[in-house]
């Protein structure tokens, strides 16, 4: 059945899909979208198209954005999305600020061991509220794109994410064909381990950003990036919680990695 949404986003299209010589410089300046199927990248283009015409990018400042800049954050925020089907995952929220520099926020944070809690600015790069909009600085959205295991775009979409079901505590709605038990017994075990080695020493050289081990919803959040972005690095140090976001977002992002590094060194050899 041709659903009245399905009309709607093929009128939409019909108008304002991103067009290729744009979409080109996406592609171009994104290497964490090289090697899609075809018929994927070409869904993320409309995808992309339909994020730039459903949100309100706000920019602040005197910061302007031409439209591959436009295009490249909304590829970025759709990617995630790419196999969740017609579930309105970024339904609850319909603006995005852009500051043109990290912006000061007000954070708090209570010492375990003395139970104070300081407050303080502090230079963020972005936020999500719950039920209002995405805050971002185009510095981080700039660097986002990368095999680095940074992605500020997906980082803070992926808060949105954990939100649809309540307050962002790591456990973002799952599928049917997962189970709960599975995801926080994958997630909890990693998250410890990170706790762990830091606790030991807070400078250690932990396997992914010590940021995670902030609470649950970064240990989501930046394993969300790491997914999407250095997929190579969260399989190695946590295999599990590969496998649960695999689950969850359904996509295998290592195999894609694993196929272009072979494509690479097979370049390099020849
Ligand atoms: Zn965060």
């Amino acid at each position: 059945m041709l659903s009245l949404r399905n009309w709607r986003r093929r009128r939409i299209l019909s108008r304002h899909l991103i067009d290729a010589d744009t979409w080109q410089q996406v592609l171009d300046r994104l290497p964490i979208l090289d090697g899609l199927e075809p018929a994927d990248a070409a869904l993320l283009r409309e995808r992309a198209s339909l994020f730039l015409h459903d949100k309100r990018l706000t920019l602040l400042g005197d910061l302007q954005l031409d439209a591959p800049q436009r295009a490249s954050l909304a590829a970025l925020a759709e990617l995630p999305l790419l196999r969740l089907e017609d579930l309105g995952w970024y339904q609850g929220f319909h603006e995005l600020l852009i500051y043109p520099e990290d912006f000061a926020s007000p954070q708090k944070h209570r010492d375990p061991a003395s139970g104070v809690v300081h407050e303080w600015d502090d230079e963020r790069s972005g936020e999500a509220w719950h039920q209002g909009p995405v805050i971002l600085a185009w510095p981080g959205i700039e660097q986002s794109g990368n095999w680095d295991g940074y992605n500020l775009v997906i980082h803070e979409m992926s808060h949105k994410l954990d939100m649809l079901n309540g307050a962002a505590n790591g456990l973002p709605p799952l599928h049917r064909d997962m189970r709960i038990a599975d995801w926080a017994q994958a997630m909890q075990a990693a998250y410890d381990a990170l706790n762990t080695q830091l606790d030991a020493d807070p400078d250690a050289e932990t396997p992914i950003d010590p940021y995670a081990a902030e609470d649950p919803a970064e240990f989501f959040a930046v394993t969300s990036e790491y997914f999407f972005s250095a997929p190579d690095l969260l399989h190695q140090a946590f295999p599990e919680v590969y496998r649960q976001l695999a689950l969850f977002y359904r996509q295998d992002t290592l195999a894609r990695f694993l196929r272009l590094q072979q494509e690479a060194e097979r370049t390099q050899g020849a």
